[in-house]
């Protein structure tokens, strides 16, 4: 069916580059047509919070709305790294064999995108993370600089209502955080005290989690559980706050079950169609002024690798060959021990401390990259009786039973994000012989960890093994990593933001340079991660500029 009704902007996907910008150009009085292969989800009914056995489930996905990918070959493991190999104290190494094994992308498809499942977790880049190729010769360099951004941050925070201090010594900022920052909790005092034995500073997290009542939602109950979807809304996830807001603005249709599956190039040098299938499998097609694609870092590349046609040999954007390269993934460590104490470590949001100490790109001796320090016994879904039982205590029986006794709400959990550099072995493209349900073939990732990599991440697992016992931690229990296992919750770059077309995917606005009515959105633009920096904040700010940018442009005529 060929849609007659033209909006005057299509978006794809509806995570923060999508929803923030659905808000933003609604609320400019565009009519904004979303098109979002998941479904919505309704935090009243589906989460599985308030139910007996809400641990038995993560967050309520629907298998059929997972994403599908194929893998390149990953790397051989070394036995000089074998320090950073993932292991239990009950089940032994996690990878058995001498290779990277792949755990995968984690990412949520439905209203919100991955923001449904996000620990909300705020952040601002530093500035000094934006110039990686003219500081240190890696990476690229945005084009932009963090005082072109922080304007779009201060929007960005009072919409999803960000809790955190006030005093931020790196990142400047023109507007105080709507909200007083949470708390640190009881338990993690002492990892702070860990922290300050050896010489570093852990400080309140900013996070998109209500320490107070806000915009009509209420304040959090720290259950600990904000990757399992949160049901009280506190957390500022993009379903229940930008995407809510343009819905609630009369200017925006949502159409959820919708697969886009084809963008159509035409000979002006625009997008002329956007083909979709919807929930009943009819293929549909769409046109609006503008289209803003934002299906996340690796669903991106691979609509516009799929999208080619004779205007576009290589699909759009993909002039010179630099769509779905430049692939960054998560860089990341978490080990997890037992305290002698009963400290109720199960309570709290996902990540109330966060120490900033080696953030700064040239921060870990002899290593370009930096790296941050959180709390994660949440993210380590280390709160709950049955991942007690399987992880942390051993044996049968009676004996099992008082030491789950005497051990529950003792365990402390750090983790570390680590920068992560692009690489040439690290890339999105098509597989060659594995297709999704619709028939198209799947995007294909490649991730490599080079050396310099690994010596981030050996920086983290010693730091974070001497702060854990400097905390009065007696036995490290588990360690998490990603030498040996693919894991990424944050992935980048695959369409780069850049002032040179011919080595970068979008311009400065976000916009294709050569492709006029075509914006990228989300994630992969980013010419660098920063040194751990959660990037749902970024991308939401950079959306809010460049939905600026098309209503000036539309202004002028020239769109
Ligand atoms: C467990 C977990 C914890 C995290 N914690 C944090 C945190 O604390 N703070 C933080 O900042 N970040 C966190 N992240 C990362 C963050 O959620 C992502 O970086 C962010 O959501 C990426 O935004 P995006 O707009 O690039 O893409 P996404 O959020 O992935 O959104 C893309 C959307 O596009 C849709 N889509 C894809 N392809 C198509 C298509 N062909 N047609 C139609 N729709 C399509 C998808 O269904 C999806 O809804 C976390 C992620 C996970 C998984
Ligand atoms: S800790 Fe707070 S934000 Fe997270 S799920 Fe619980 S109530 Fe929601």
């Amino acid at each position: 069916m060929n849609e007659l009704t033209d909006f005057d902007i299509v978006i794809i996907g509806s995570g923060p580059g999508g929803g923030t910008c659905a808000w933003a150009l609604s609320s400019y009085g565009y009519r904004v047509l979303v098109l979002e292969a998941g479904p919505a989800y309704d935090p009243h009914t589906d989460y599985m919070l308030d139910k007996p056995e809400w641990e038995q489930f993560k967050f309520p996905d629907r298998a059929h709305y997972k994403g599908h990918y194929a893998y390149g070959m990953m790397q051989k493991l070394e036995s000089r790294w074998d320090k950073l190999r993932s292991w239990n104290h009950i089940h032994g190494r996690f990878n058995k064999t001498d290779r990277r094994d792949i755990s995968g992308y984690h990412h949520m498809r439905g209203i919100g995108g991955s923001t449904l499942t996000f620990s909300g977790e705020a952040h601002r880049l530093r500035s000094d993370s934006m110039k990686m190729k003219s500081r240190f010769g890696v990476a690229a360099d945005w084009p932009i600089d963090y005082r072109e951004l922080e304007p779009y941050y201060c929007i960005a925070e009072q919409v999803i209502g960000v809790a955190g201090p006030d005093n931020d010594p790196i990142r400047f900022r023109s507007k105080p955080l709507p909200l007083p920052a949470h708390q640190h909790s009881y338990s993690n005092m002492r990892i702070i005290d860990g922290f300050r034995k050896l010489g570093m500073n852990m400080v309140q997290n900013s996070v998109a989690i209500l320490s107070k009542p806000y915009d009509n939602r209420p304040d959090c109950n720290y259950c600990a559980n904000c990757n399992r979807g949160c049901p009280r809304q506190d957390k500022g996830s993009v379903d229940v706050t930008f995407m809510k807001k343009a819905v609630d603005s009369g200017f925006c249709t949502v159409r959820t079950d919708c697969q886009v599956t084809r963008l159509e190039a035409g000979s002006y040098d625009t997008i002329s169609e956007v083909q979709y299938v919807d929930n009943k499998g009819n293929t549909n097609t769409v046109s609006g002024k503008v289209v803003i694609v934002s299906c996340g870092a690796v669903e991106t590349p691979r609509l516009l690798m799929l999208s080619e046609n004779r205007h576009a040999p290589d699909g759009p954007g993909n002039e010179y060959g630099q769509v779905g390269r430049h692939f960054m993934e998560t860089v990341s460590w978490v080990s997890s021990g037992l305290h002698p104490e009963p400290l109720g470590s199960f309570r709290g949001i996902s990540s109330d401390s966060i120490c900033w100490d080696y953030n700064a790109p040239d921060a870990i001796t002899g290593v370009i990259g930096g790296c941050r320090f959180a709390i994660a016994a949440s993210e380590a879904e280390l709160v709950g009786p049955i991942n007690y039982a399987q992880r942390v205590v051993k044996g049968w029986g009676r004996a099992h039973k008082e030491a789950m006794r005497r051990s529950f709400g003792k365990v402390l959990t750090v983790s570390s994000i680590c920068e992560s550099l692009p690489h040439d072995q690290t890339f999105i493209d098509l597989a060659p012989d594995e297709k999704d349900s619709l028939g198209q073939p799947v995007a294909r990732i490649h991730s490599y960890v080079d050396d310099m990599a690994l010596r981030r991440l050996e920086f983290s697992a010693d730091t974070i093994r001497e702060a854990l016992h400097a905390s009065g931690v007696e036995e490290i229990f588990e360690e998490y990593g990603t030498y040996d296992f693919f894991s990424s919750t944050h992935v980048f770059g695959t369409c780069r933001m850049g002032d040179d077309h011919r080595e970068s995917v979008v311009d400065r606005f976000c916009r294709s340079h050569r492709w006029k009515n075509l914006f990228i959105v989300d994630a992969s633009v980013f010419p660098s991660t920063g040194g751990g920096e959660s990037p749902s904040l970024t991308i939401e700010a950079l959306a809010i500029r460049t939905s600026e940018y098309i209503s000036d442009m539309a202004k002028k005529g020239e769109l």
